[in-house]
């Protein structure tokens, strides 16, 4: 089988990891810290802070952003469930906005309307999460706007773009938002094995999150609430978790964030290939916003009604031939366990379409171009 995305692991990661084995930490050493210099570097943010997953830099920045109890965040439902369940273990209330119909991205326009509404009810998010799908970023500079107007804050979940550009600067400069969120689980663009990132240029919110990583535990002697009070002291400030990576996962992560822009221009150049190759075909292929680079973590086809087959049959059709396709995202309120909060569905239709129609067929920087004109080969007999 074909997966539809598979790491990239040299000799060189195995040498870097090998390295931290023999070394004297293989956490809270000088890995994660110069893990986290390389992204902030990559990402041109004033900070960065490892830690476990993806997932929990999505936790401890809701927290630091001081998302609790009655408030609100709004992402969009075409993402990963890790999006809105850290809102739900802040004890905070989740709802969706629709998204754009060819690009995927957190539509401003849904945004705007439901703010209206949400400003004459009183009930105004706290904070909003647009999700970067597939890789490449949604309209930040909108969101942006918004934003500044009904005073909410802004956690991009970048999960899937790493490496990726929005209007020149690298997705996780923050420019348009207060922290990005990165994930290295590995099927994404660079891998920790798990683990992901938050970047900011806050030095309050990068304080924060570095605090909820460790138990929300410091050492530094000016936040102490007594002087001079000995080497082995240090303090509780507030209630944390232990959310840390390891040196290990960190030796991985620099090494493989080396290759970054060339695997970015790999997929590119492969998701090029399939445009090309997918040209005469009734499938809607991935709409590119002029503004952005996509890091092309996921190729999404879309397999309309008018096609004259169904999403289900070039679906059971692939796998039968072996190529590992997958369905990136069922919307996160279809689950059982959101279905049961209650959520108005018929706000959300661009969503429940591309749910209807789509595809991630496989893409990763090891695609052989055979591999990949043989999944070409067997759509094009799908479709036929
Ligand atoms: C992968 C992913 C996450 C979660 O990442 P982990 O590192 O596995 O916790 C969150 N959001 C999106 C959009 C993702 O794709």
């Amino acid at each position: 089988m074909i997966p539809y995305g598979r790491q990239d692991i040299l000799p060189g990661d195995i040498d870097a990891v090998v390295e931290v084995l023999k070394s004297d930490f293989l956490t809270q050493g000088p890995a994660v810290p110069a893990f986290e210099a390389d992204i902030a570097n990559l990402a041109q943010s004033s900070y960065a802070v490892a830690v476990n997953s993806a997932t929990s830099a999505l936790h401890i920045a809701y927290l630091a952003l001081g998302l609790g109890p009655g408030d609100l965040l709004w992402t969009s439902p075409i993402t990963f469930v890790a999006t809105s369940n850290a809102a739900l273990y802040c004890g905070a209330d989740v709802d969706f906005v629709d998204i754009e119909k060819d690009t995927f991205g957190m539509c401003p326009s849904a945004l705007q309307s439901k703010l209206e509404e949400a400003a004459a009810a009183g009930r105004l998010p706290k904070i909003v999460a647009p999700v970067h799908l597939c890789g490449q970023s949604c309209d930040m500079a909108r969101i942006r706007e918004l934003g500044d107007e009904y005073g909410f804050s802004i956690v991009e979940d970048a999960s899937h773009a790493v490496g990726a550009k929005y209007k020149q600067s690298p997705v996780g400069s923050c420019e348009f938002s207060d922290i990005a969120v990165f994930s290295f689980h590995p099927v994404k663009i660079i891998t920790t094995g798990e683990g992901g990132m938050a970047t900011t240029n806050d030095e309050a919110l990068y304080r924060s999150m570095s605090d909820l990583r460790s138990h929300g535990i410091t050492r530094d002697k000016a936040r102490l609430s007594i002087s001079d009070p000995g080497g082995w002291y240090y303090e509780q400030l507030g209630l944390g978790f232990n959310y840390r990576m390891t040196d290990i996962q960190a030796a991985l992560g620099r090494s493989q964030a080396a290759r970054l822009d060339g695997y970015v221009e790999k997929r590119n150049e492969l998701a090029a290939r399939y445009n090309e190759g997918l040209s005469d075909l009734p499938i809607l292929v991935p709409s590119l916003n002029p503004d952005c680079y996509s890091s092309f973590h996921l190729y999404v086809i879309r397999i309309p009604e008018s096609s004259g087959t169904t999403r289900r049959a070039v679906y059971d059709g692939l796998r039968e031939r072996d190529v590992g396709v997958n369905v990136h995202y069922i919307p996160v309120h279809h689950h059982p366990y959101y279905r049961d909060l209650g959520f108005d569905t018929d706000r959300l239709a661009n969503s429940e379409e591309y749910y209807r129609q789509a595809i991630s067929i496989p893409l990763y920087p090891g695609l052989s171009y055979s591999d990949q004109d043989y999944i070409l080969n067997c759509i094009e007999e799908l479709m036929a």
